[in-house]
């Protein structure tokens, strides 16, 4: 971990602090919101006294509970499974300043598992719902559905990569540099938990410091699907059987009625998944089919969440060393945890600040291009719009997100690069929903 970046996190926060403490004084140190004795002790027994595990440079103090409770702005992003989790867990370590942000309503099945939400608040907005019940149990703590614009720490509670991305890409374009030189008051630390299947993730990223999501993005290859002949004749692995229940058995017999959708956060439609799958497994004699493995959902996201949250409070007090800067966890068969530091990638399209080389003959097509653009690893872009400075003016070479944009522009995917004008060394600018930046590469011809 660069101790550097984190004391520079602590004086800023100390900062904070000091002027916090010297309004307090003013106004004779009252705060509104329910306080009793003893409130906030399991929250003090890490922050009032030394540990064998506390930062080197740690000074125990009361003023880091008052930056906690007074002054620390986290953005929580995602209400659902995870979001709900951590907007429990930060609440209840302290943290009273949460933004929420989640553009999804309830749903009726959300409610066995999303816990802040009731019967009564299906079809309503989850981040209003989640900030009005946490704000309701927890006395003193404001949870806010609109998002503030400056956070000291954002916490990503989202299934979704391209997400995550762009909120990757947000931060890191919010950076300063200076001469080059990256201004460390600019850096917003994002806490990032993810989970599919039995396997999560926790990991912790200073933006412009240590490896980003795009540095790592091989690690979440795209979904992995078995190939459909596999699972409808010759199944060999308890997932196969699983999968021709869910896509081809659903379907066929419509279990719960016409144009009613597998949901799995029904408990009858996984037990029904779960019975025919048996059945199929003992057809082909496969061993290994569970309740679990049907349910596909992980068991295991409180116990992500508080991890994310447990980095949120390491960062905000300053009393512990944050994680570095990856955690993995698996509970596919008994428990298995490790961390390890991810690296940054040199050539990082993100974070690299480097525009990257794109290698093509001149006589590729922009096709090729654009295959590369969306299946190579590292970059795994969605619907990528390519537009390049030809005699001094921007024109758009392919865009697909526009309907009449798209038709204008697809004929120029089957001609060479030459034939559209580009040059050895010319810079394509790309734009996609992976991030709000737009990226920059830079053409470089083979022969
Ligand atoms: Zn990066």
């Amino acid at each position: 971990m660069n101790l550097l970046l984190f004391s520079l996190f602590r004086e800023k926060k100390r900062r904070r602090v000091v002027e916090l403490t010297e309004k307090m004084v003013v106004d004779g140190g009252s705060r509104d919101g329910g306080e009793w004795d003893g409130r906030w002790n399991h929250i003090n027994t890490f922050l009032e006294r030394p540990g064998p595990f506390t930062h080197p440079d740690f000074e125990p103090s009361t003023e880091s509970l008052q930056f906690l409770l007074d002054t620390c702005k986290i953005l929580v992003i995602g209400a659902g499974g995870l979001g709900c989790e951590l907007l429990k867990d930060l609440a209840l370590s302290g943290f009273r300043h949460i933004h929420v942000v989640d553009m999804d309503t309830i749903d009726v099945s959300n409610l066995n598992r999303q816990f802040l939400f009731r019967l009564k608040d299906v079809g309503r907005p989850k981040a209003d719902i989640a900030a009005d019940f946490i704000n309701g149990r927890i006395p003193g703590c404001n949870v806010f559905c609109l998002p503030h614009t400056e956070f000291h720490i954002i916490v990503c509670g989202l299934d979704s990569i391209i997400a995550r991305r762009w909120m990757n890409g947000m931060l890191l374009s919010l950076l300063v540099y200076e001469d080059g030189v990256l201004d460390p008051s600019s850096i917003i630390p994002l806490i990032d938990g993810g989970t599919e299947g039995f396997k999560g993730n926790a990991r912790v990223i200073f933006p412009g410091m240590t490896a980003c999501i795009d540095c790592t993005l091989e690690l979440y290859p795209p979904q992995i699907n078995f190939p459909m002949c596999t699972i409808a004749s010759m199944p060999r692995l308890p997932e196969h059987c699983v999968e021709y229940v869910r896509m081809l058995l659903w379907p066929k017999e419509k279990p719960f009625g016409d144009g009613v959708g597998l949901d799995a956060d029904d408990p009858e439609h996984i037990q029904w998944v779960y019975q025919k799958s048996q059945e199929r497994a003992a057809e082909f004699s496969i061993t290994g089919v569970t309740y679990r493995l049907t349910q596909g959902e992980n068991t295991h996201s409180a116990i992500l969440n508080s991890a994310c949250a447990t980095e949120v409070f390491k960062i905000a007090s300053s009393a512990y060393i944050p994680l570095n800067n990856y955690m993995v966890f698996n509970d596919v068969d008994g428990l298995y945890t490790y961390t390890f530091e991810a690296e940054r990638k040199e050539n990082c399209s993100s974070c690299s600040q480097v525009p990257q080389d794109l290698h093509f003959s001149p006589s590729a097509k922009l096709q090729e291009v654009l295959d590369y653009l969306t299946e190579n690893a590292s970059l795994q872009m969605k619907s990528p719009a390519i537009t390049a400075t030809l005699e001094g003016k921007n024109k758009t070479l392919y865009l697909q997100t526009v309907a009449s944009i798209e038709q204008r522009t697809r004929p120029n995917l089957s001609k060479s690069l030459k034939e559209l004008g580009l040059l050895d060394g010319q810079e394509l600018a790309v734009a996609d929903v992976t991030t709000p930046q737009t990226l920059l590469f830079k053409l470089s011809f083979t022969s």
